[in-house]
C-alpha cells in the first residue's frame, strides 16, 4: 500500500515485525528482511539519564563502563523493566531503518513478539512504545507462536506441536494446536544463567574472576551439556582473586559440561512437566513432528541430544533458531487473514 505525503515523495507503508528479546532485538521489514539485529542494551548517564548508546555500541560497554554510565537491558527476565528505556530503544531502531538503511516506512503496521506470560500492563507498555515509534496499527503475538511459524510449522490446523524458545532471560515452553497455546510455561532460566554459571564455576574452581562477555564466549565456543558433544578448548583470561594478578587458563568443554548441564536441568524438567500436562492426542502429534527448540540457548552444544534422551522425542533445532520469532511474526502480519487468531490487537 502506498500513500502520498505532502509532496515529499511516495512513502511505502510497510509491515514491520519486532522481536523484543531480553538479549537481542530484531526488526524485519516486509520486502527487506531482517534489518536490525542488535543487543537489547541501552547505556545511559546515571545522573542526567541521558542515553549514550543503544544496541551493539551499548553492549560493548557492559562490564567496562565508568561508574557514571549504566548499561541496562530494557527487558529483564522477559518483563519490561523500564518503560522509557524500552520506548527509547524501539524508537531508535525504527529511526535507524530510515536513516541507515534508506528504507522508507511511514506509519507501518507493526507486530511485536512478547513472552506468553506477560501482564496486561506490560502489553500496554509495549503497545505505547510501539505507537510512539510511529506505528499506525499495532499487533502483539506470543513468542512461542511466532517461533513455531518462523520454524516452518503449520500451526493453523488442529495438530499439536511443541516449541521451546530459550532466550537470554527466559525460556518459553509451549504446546500449540489450532493456532493457540494449549499449555505453556515461562521459566526465568535461560542463556543468561548459563553464562552466570560459567563465571561462578571458573571462580570457584580456578580462583579466576572473568567478565560476562568472556563467559558468554566460553559458552558459545566450547560450552556443552551432553558428553557426546565434540571436545573443544580455549584460553581464558581473567584476574586471580587471591593474588589479584592477571592469569590465563585453558578450559575444555569436558570441564564446563558439568556446571552447564546442571544449569539446563530446570529447562529439561520444564519440558517434561509440560509433556505430562499435554493431552495424549497432542503428544502423538508432537512425537511425529519433534520438539522444536529455538532461541540462542538452543545452540548450546548437546542440548538437543539431552532433551531427546530425557523425553524420547526427536528434537529439531531450526536453522533460523535465532531469528525464528521475528520471521514468524513477519509472516503472521503479512498473512494476517490466515493468522488473525494469533495476532492480538487492542486498537
Ligand atoms: P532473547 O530472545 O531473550 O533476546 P536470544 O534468542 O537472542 O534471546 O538468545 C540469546 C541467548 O542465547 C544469549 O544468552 C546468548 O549467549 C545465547 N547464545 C547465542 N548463541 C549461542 C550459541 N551458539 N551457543 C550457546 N548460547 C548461545
Ligand atoms: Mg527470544
Amino acid at each position: 500500500m502506498a500513500e502520498k505525503k505532502r509532496g515529499v515523495g511516495r512513502y511505502i507503508s510497510h509491515n514491520i515485525a519486532v522481536d523484543l528479546g531480553t538479549a537481542n532485538t530484531l526488526v524485519s521489514v516486509d520486502g527487506h528482511g531482517i534489518i536490525i539485529n542488535e543487543p537489547s542494551v541501552v547505556a545511559t548517564n546515571r545522573k542526567t539519564k541521558k542515553v549514550i548508546a543503544i544496541g551493539k555500541e551499548a553492549k560493548k560497554m557492559v562490564g567496562r563502563t565508568p561508574k557514571s554510565i549504566i548499561a541496562a537491558r530494557p527487558l529483564v527476565d522477559g518483563v519490561v523493566s523500564d518503560f522509557e528505556i524500552t520506548e527509547h530503544m524501539l524508537k531508535h531502531f525504527v529511526s535507524t531503518i530510515h536513516k541507515n538503511h534508506r528504507v522508507l516506512v511511514s506509519r507501518p503496521r507493526m507486530v511485536v513478539g512478547l513472552p506468553s506470560g506477560v501482564t496486561e500492563v506490560e502489553k500496554r507498555a509495549v503497545e505505547e512504545a510501539a505507537k510512539s515509534s510511529g506505528a499506525r496499527r499495532i499487533y502483539l503475538i506470543e513468542e512461542p507462536v511466532a517461533a513455531a511459524i518462523g520454524a516452518g510449522l503449520d500451526i493453523t490446523d488442529e495438530r499439536g506441536c511443541m516449541v521451546v524458545d530459550i532466550g537470554g532471560g527466559t525460556t518459553e515452553i509451549a504446546v500449540l494446536a489450532s493456532g493457540g497455546v494449549v499449555v505453556a510455561r515461562s521459566l526465568r532460566i535461560a542463556g543468561d544463567e548459563m553464562t552466570e554459571t560459567i563465571i561462578q564455576f571458573v571462580r570457584d574452581e580456578y580462583n579466576l574472576q572473568i567478565g560476562e562477555r568472556t563467559a558468554e564466549d566460553i559458552k558459545t565456543k566450547i560450552g556443552a551439556v551432553y558428553s557426546h558433544s565434540d571436545t573443544k578448548s580455549m584460553m581464558v583470561r581473567g584476574r586471580n582473586v587471591i593474588t589479584g594478578l592477571p592469569q590465563e587458563i585453558e578450559l575444555t568443554s569436558d570441564v564446563v559440561r558439568m556446571p552447564l548441564s546442571k544449569q539446563v536441568r530446570p529447562i529439561v524438567d520444564g519440558v517434561k512437566t509440560i509433556l505430562e500436562e499435554t493431552p495424549p492426542e497432542l503428544i502423538s502429534d508432537i512425537m511425529q513432528r519433534g520438539i522444536v527448540v529455538a532461541g540462542g540457548g538452543a545452540l548450546v552444544a548437546g542440548l538437543d541430544h539431552l532433551i531427546k534422551q530425557e523425553t524420547h522425542i526427536d528434537v529439531v533445532v531450526p536453522k533460523n533458531a535465532l531469528t525464528a520469532v521475528v520471521e514468524g511474526a513477519a509472516i503472521a502480519l503479512r498473512e494476517s487473514d490466515r493468522y488473525k487468531d494469533v495476532l492480538m490487537s487492542s486498537n
